[in-house]
Order: structure tokens, then sequence, then C-alpha cells
């Protein structure tokens, strides 16, 4: 470790450091103008990335988690009414559904993606479902087509947690490819700090290809009125704010680079625990690419919070996304059984993996990582 930088989880000061010009120069013409909700740095924004996502509409508000309340708050959903969400997730969209009165119905993932196993979703249908929302956890995505035939059949919404997919492509079998959270009915995304496309506070995003659910989404985004002063609807203040879009602009002509870049250090963690069969190395669905928000391995008769120790002694962060599975949270606790959800809340560690991974620390890092876990 002598003069070897510090490893984190994520470097956001270095990848800071490579932009540091042009975003300070954009984030002074924010200041200069004084105008710091709205402005032409968001009305960019959504335009920027509507080109990216190749999706009609952006609406950009203040937090992945606010995204997924809009999009349902969108949905004229009624109390009790179910939405079928993966077991293995970030708390947010449960959270989500919870608030808004309406039940959270938990399937199980698969245990080499992650992702929520579509096999399992028919079987969870009820007469009071109303939309299946798939995260597209990690980096990859789930089995959209599917889901989307499943949905279709059912005629249920499909609204797609995209927080750490951004980027990500996936490829129908008809050859056709499609943005990751361009799927659904809505995607939702986050901008936080440390996500694949990250602002300097919150900052989230909504897209949908269509027109009246984006004019709704619009409204209940700003307080359910389309004309000041009238609210037609109940709706919640989520906006992104000028600053945060003058830094996501020049973000977003990086994203790309971005994701090849923690690509190649996944490739390397790959390569690197080919041949120890105590660590499982993450699978890539062939219908997707992979943008990696975590390099996410399962241990194999490891002891996981030893290695976790182990690590940390020789400066190397890392972390366990997520050690409780949503149906075993206190707050959603329900009596249901996702074997592969609880089997994975034991098993998965997550390294460090963000945009400016040096060769130096990943080589520290799989050295030492190889080294513990074959003296235990
Ligand atoms: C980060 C995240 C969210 C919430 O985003 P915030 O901007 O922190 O509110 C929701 N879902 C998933 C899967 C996430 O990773």
């Amino acid at each position: 470790m002598e003069g070897m930088q510090k490893i984190q989880m994520v470097d956001l000061h270095s990848q800071y450091l490579k932009i540091k010009d042009e975003v300070d120069a954009e984030m002074q013409q924010v200041i200069d103008s004084s105008i710091f909700i709205g402005g032409s740095k968001v009305q960019q924004f959504k335009e920027s990335l509507q080109k990216y996502l190749n999706v009609k509409h952006v609406i950009p508000c203040a937090n992945g988690t606010d995204a997924l309340q809009i999009a349902f708050m969108a949905l004229d959903l009624k109390q009790d009414d179910e939405i079928i969400l993966p077991g293995f997730t970030y708390a947010a969209l449960s959270e989500v559904i919870a608030l808004l009165k309406l039940k959270p119905v938990f399937v199980d993932v698969e245990e080499d993606t992650f992702n929520i196993d579509s096999s399992k979703i028919q079987d969870a249908i009820t007469e009071r479902t109303k939309a299946i929302a798939p995260v597209h956890l990690f980096g990859q995505c789930a089995n959209m087509e599917e889901i989307l035939a499943i949905a279709n059949k059912n005629d249920l919404y499909v609204i797609e947690d995209n927080a750490q997919a951004i980027g990500a492509d996936y490829v129908y079998s008809t050859g056709i490819k499609s943005k990751s959270g361009c799927m659904g009915d809505i995607g939702t995304t986050s901008f936080f700090p440390s996500k694949n496309l990250g602002c300097f506070g919150d900052g989230g995003a909504i897209f949908t290809k269509d027109d009246a659910l984006a004019e709704k989404i619009k409204m209940v985004a700003n307080h359910g009125q389309k004309t000041k002063y009238y609210h037609d609807i109940i709706g919640v203040n989520s906006r992104l704010d000028n600053l945060q879009a003058a830094i996501l602009n020049v973000k977003l002509k990086h994203l790309d680079t971005y994701c090849d870049n923690r690509v190649a250090a996944a490739n390397f963690y790959n390569d690197a625990f080919s041949k120890e069969n105590k660590i499982i190395t993450p699978v890539t669905s062939s219908f997707t690419t992979h943008v990696f928000h975590q390099y996410t391995m399962k241990l194999n008769g490891v002891d996981r919070d030893a290695l976790k120790v182990a690590l940390q002694e020789q400066g190397i962060p890392s972390m366990v996304y997520y050690p409780v599975a949503l149906h075993k949270q206190k707050a959603y606790l329900q009596d249901v059984s996702l074997p592969v959800s609880e089997k994975l809340t034991n098993s998965v560690l997550s390294l460090p993996i963000h945009t400016e991974m040096k060769e130096e620390h990943l080589s520290f890092i799989t050295e030492k990582v190889l080294q513990i876990v074959n003296k235990n």
C-alpha cells in the first residue's frame, strides 16, 4: 500500500478533476445568471437525455425516490392495489409503494443475475395487481421481454427502477435495442452522486414514451398544476435544480466512457477470480449489457464478515448490498418465502468499482481477496 492512493468504493474527486474546467465554467454561468430553479441548463439536460436514451419524454425531478413516487402517483391507482417488485433490492421502491397505500408483492430473484425472476411473476398476479416494477439491479437489465409479455397479457403497467443501470443496452430477440429504463410505461432514475450518472447533490428523472403519462407526471411533480395556481390533482414539489443540471450536462457526455471504465474494472476482477471456486463472479444476461454500478460477487464457503474486516485492515473497503431482503425488513415484513433473496443477503459482497479505478488498485485488491479467502 506504500505510496498508493487510498482505495475508495467510489472516487468522485478524481473523476471531477478530469472535467473540472468545464464543470466549473458551467456552474459559474448558473451562478452569474442567478437562475437556480428551472432555467436553460435543466431544459438542455432534458433534451440531451431524451436524445441519449432515445425516449420521447424526460421529466427531471429531485431524486430517484421521488421519481418512483411520482411514477406511481401518475397511474390512478387505488388503495391496496398490488405492485410486484423484487425482494432483493434497495428499499426505495417498496417504500413509495407502501407510502401510497399500495401493497408491495415481493417476488424472488435469479441467483445468477440478482434481478427479478420473471418465471415467478405470473403466480404472484391477482385481481388487484396493477403493475410490475422490475429493478435493473447493479447495472444490468432484468428480463424485460418476458416481463413486458406478462404485463401485456395481464393488462399491467411496467415501471422500471433504473437508478443503477442508466446507459445499459437491452437487446430484444428481434435484435432491436433499447436503453434501460425506456421499455416499460415509465422508467425512473437517480442522479445521487455515486450513481453512474451522478450530480453534486440530489437529482432524479422520469422517462416515458407516452404523451398522456408525461403530462400527468409533469403535473404531479409540480404541485398537481398545469396552469400556475390552479391545482387539479394532489401533487408534490420535486425538481432538479439548474446547478445540478449544469453538472449533469457535462457528465452525460462522458457517460459511455464512464460505463466502459466500470466494465474494464469488472473484467479485471472476473479474470482474477475466475479460477477461485470460493468466489462466484457476477453473470451478465445475454440480452443486456452491464454497466456495473456495483461489482457484486457471491462467496462460497467464506466467512463474509471476517473477509470484510480483513480487507478493511488492508485499506480495502467493501459493502454488503443488501444485507436484508425487503420481506424481512421491519417496515415491510411479510410472511413469504423468497429463498434466493434470503440466500443472497448472506453471500453477496461488493468490491470498489468506479470510473477511475487504477490497475495498481485492482491488482492489490484481487491479490488480497484471493489471499484472505484461502487463509480460512
Ligand atoms: C439510489 C436508488 C434509488 C433512490 O435514489 P435516490 O436519488 O437516492 O432517492 C432507488 N432505487 C434504486 C435501485 C437505487 O439504487
